[in-house]
């Protein structure tokens, strides 16, 4: 055991997880950027936007690939590995903003919505992508409110984030 890594900062050589990169859409880029730094990339192959492998606000490294498994390969990068919020800051990250952010906007431009039937839903939201305590209760409320908007808010509502929301709640919203 060295000292340095009861720090955590910097790279860490007794860190059992790698350091991922993701671009700002939230793509997976690279699971394991110290083990494999040739499959790293300044923009994402699939949307072109700018990746990250660091929280925008405190500058935590991404989690990567945890490096017991088997050697990295381009071809294998899992989606499920892209995490939502910061471990070290417990922000959301730059996609989970995104995503967070556009479902407001979609909910804003619902005319058949009460001002507090959009602040319901966009108070909720959080809860419907991660798994807590409040996770049910969120995703009865925002399917009460989703029951009320137009078909295509709804439809929009869900190809943003159906993806992002977890099992659970998923079966709740869109049973
Ligand atoms: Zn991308
Ligand atoms: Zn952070």
């Amino acid at each position: 055991m060295n000292n340095y890594s009861t720090f955590g900062f910097g790279y860490d050589s007794d860190s059992k997880n790698d350091v991922a990169q993701i671009c700002l859409n939230g793509h997976l880029v690279n699971e394991a950027t110290k083990n494999a730094p040739e499959f790293s990339s300044k923009f994402c192959g699939k949307c072109g936007q700018p990746t990250i492998d660091k929280c925008p606000l405190c500058k935590a490294h991404i989690k990567g690939r945890y490096q017991a498994t088997k050697k990295p390969s381009a071809i294998s990068s899992p989606q499920s590995l892209v995490p939502l919020y910061c471990h070290d800051c417990g922000k959301p990250y730059p996609w989970t903003q995104l995503t967070l952010d556009t479902a407001r906007e979609l909910i804003s431009g619902e005319d058949g919505l009460t001002p507090e039937e959009k602040a319901s839903i966009a108070e909720n939201l959080p809860d419907i992508i991660t798994q807590t305590p409040r996770s049910p209760l969120a995703a009865t409320r925002v399917k009460t409110v989703m029951e009320k908007m137009s078909g295509v808010g709804k439809e929009g509502f869900k190809q943003l984030l159906s993806d992002v929301t977890t099992e659970s709640s998923k079966r709740l919203i869109w049973p």
